[in-house]
């Protein structure tokens, strides 16, 4: 989780200086938030960590680039500038969630947070359509919240929670009810109206993450504030992805770095939230714009896959691979 302290500088608004006293600030803000929590042995969290999975882009060579997918038990962020394919991808997760995958992943229901009025089902249809899903099965299995303020995406953080417990209940029910007809010997036939019907929420996503923080503590002096409500947020995520082992994907926007002409950056613009979403998010990936339907993603920030790129395609049906 720590990292390398030149990664971290990252240039708020203009204006906004990030010092070395900020950034042991948000240190501190962070493990008041228990984002850093207890021990375990390494023994213990290489078993924990055996029941990761990934969710799929759609397109391969992108999958590749992130180890297999969108990881679970982690916060993945992707941040570019306008229309490089954040809500495309956010839009193809849902569907791609619901998708049995290798290693034993049967394809679980997506929560969607929805913080900037683009969340469209009839895209939902269209990716499903690609994949031979079906449209009725696809919908009922992603539970859509729009978000005016922060408080409120925050609010609707909490009944997420609330939900997962829930569903984890209803979970182990199922199991021990099954285990009870295995006991009994009965069978019992079953009609599949879809092809799959996934219990379990496996993956909650958030388009974007920082628009509602940036309109309601736009003031300077509403930074600090900000950023300790980003915190609690942040925490109670990576709580949600590690407890219930889910995909959290959320994206991000990009500000210009005030001080890149000065320091001859090759990337002028930054993903916004500063320390605070940097730390929390356990992969970060940069989008950018290729020719016509492609796009570009990099691996910005990883505990372990290195700093390469992947070209995919932004198509009617979702995110893809760039038609050779
Ligand atoms: P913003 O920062 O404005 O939210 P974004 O990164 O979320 O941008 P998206 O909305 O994901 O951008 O991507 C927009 C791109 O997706 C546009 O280039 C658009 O042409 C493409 N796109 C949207 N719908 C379709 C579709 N049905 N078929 C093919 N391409 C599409
Ligand atoms: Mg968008």
């Amino acid at each position: 989780m720590m990292k390398a302290m030149e990664d971290q500088v990252v240039q708020e608004e203009p204006g906004y200086q990030d010092d070395e006293e900020s950034f042991f600030q948000d240190i501190d803000l962070l493990q008041k938030h228990g984002i850093e929590p207890g021990f375990l042995t390494a023994f213990e969290y290489s078993e924990k960590r055996k029941m990761v999975f990934h969710i799929s882009t759609g397109s391969q060579e992108f999958d590749k680039l992130l180890g297999g997918g969108i990881e679970s038990m982690a916060i993945t962020e992707a941040f570019g500038e306008f229309r490089t394919g954040k809500t495309q991808l956010s839009h193809t997760l849902c569907v791609t969630a619901q998708l049995p995958g290798p290693s034993g992943y049967t394809g679980g229901k997506t929560i969607f947070i929805d913080t900037e009025n683009t969340f469209r089902p009839d895209r939902l249809r269209d990716i499903a359509d690609r994949f031979n899903v079906d449209h009725e099965a696809v919908l009922d299995n992603v539970l859509y919240a729009r978000a005016y303020t922060s408080e409120h995406q925050m609010e609707l953080l909490d009944y997420v929670a609330a939900k997962f417990h829930e569903e984890a209940g209803i979970f182990k029910l199922l199991v021990q009810d099954f285990c009870m007809l295995t006991v009994l010997r009965i069978s019992v036939p079953v009609f599949f109206h879809y092809i799959y019907l996934p219990s379990m929420i496996t993956m909650q996503i958030i388009d974007s993450i920082m628009a509602l923080f940036r309109v309601d503590f736009s003031g300077r002096g509403e930074l600090a504030e900000r950023q300790q409500k980003l915190a609690q947020m942040l925490s109670r995520l990576q709580k949600i992805s590690e407890e219930y082992n889910v995909a959290v994907f959320v994206t991000n926007q990009m500000t210009a770095d005030p001080g890149a002409t000065m320091t001859f950056q090759a990337d002028p613009k930054k993903p916004i939230g500063g320390h605070i979403l940097a730390h929390a998010s356990t992969t970060r990936i940069s989008l950018r714009k290729g020719r016509g339907e492609l796009r570009i993603a990099k691996i910005y920030d990883s505990p372990e896959m290195p700093e390469n790129e992947a070209t995919f395609a932004i198509t009617a049906g979702g995110i893809g691979d760039a038609k050779e």
